[in-house]
């Protein structure tokens, strides 16, 4: 069924709910209560009002005839118009592989990378992995990253602090390009 037939269909049963409400009211009018009653005599003065000849001039009359068509016409192509398909939200990126090591963040109301976490690459696995300092050679830091559960480790050539920014950093080009929404891959060619 076509989006043009659905939107027909809604409409028919609209206007069939809306003649069945009605008729309902009309049968049930004398057992009403006074809040419904007072509606039904609303409904009943508009009705009476609707089909009593009113000395409108001609003008009025093509006025309102022409005023119908219009938003009769607004209706249709409202219902009939394709709606815009939503593509996935940026804030839906919040999980990606770099550095070996799998990386979760959240976003505060202003988009700004909060949260920023790193996970053991396994999802079987999925442990949090705390980065630790790891002295190299001639004491310069370095970022150990190791798995107390599956034991999966890897060392960073930064402290531990260059390696978080260096992952922010990623993240944001990733959104910056459009690059986020294809996936992990070209986070991956980054390691
Ligand atoms: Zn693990």
């Amino acid at each position: 069924m076509s989006s043009v037939e659905k939107s027909s269909t809604k409409i028919i049963v609209g206007v069939v709910t809306a003649l069945i409400v009605a008729g309902v009211l009309y049968l049930a009018r004398n057992f009403l209560p006074p809040f419904l009653k007072w509606i039904w005599s609303g409904i009943v003065a508009v009705w009476t009002w609707l089909f009593t000849s009113h000395s409108v001039p001609g003008w009025g009359i093509v006025l309102m005839a022409a005023s119908l068509i219009l938003v009769f016409i607004a209706a249709i192509r409202a219902v009939t118009q394709k709606r815009p398909v939503l593509g996935p939200n940026w804030r839906d990126f919040q999980e990606v592989d770099l550095y070996g090591f799998c990386w979760r963040w959240d976003y505060d109301s202003r988009g700004n990378i909060t949260n920023l976490h790193t996970f053991c690459p396994d999802r079987q696995c999925d442990m949090q992995v705390f980065p630790q300092t790891d002295y190299g050679m001639y004491g310069r830091d370095r970022t150990k990253l190791k798995c107390d559960r599956c034991g999966h480790e890897k060392t960073l050539p930064d402290g531990p602090r260059e390696s978080e920014l260096k992952v922010r950093l990623e993240i944001q080009r990733l959104l910056r390009t459009g690059q986020w929404a294809a996936g992990n891959s070209n986070a991956q060619q980054a390691v």
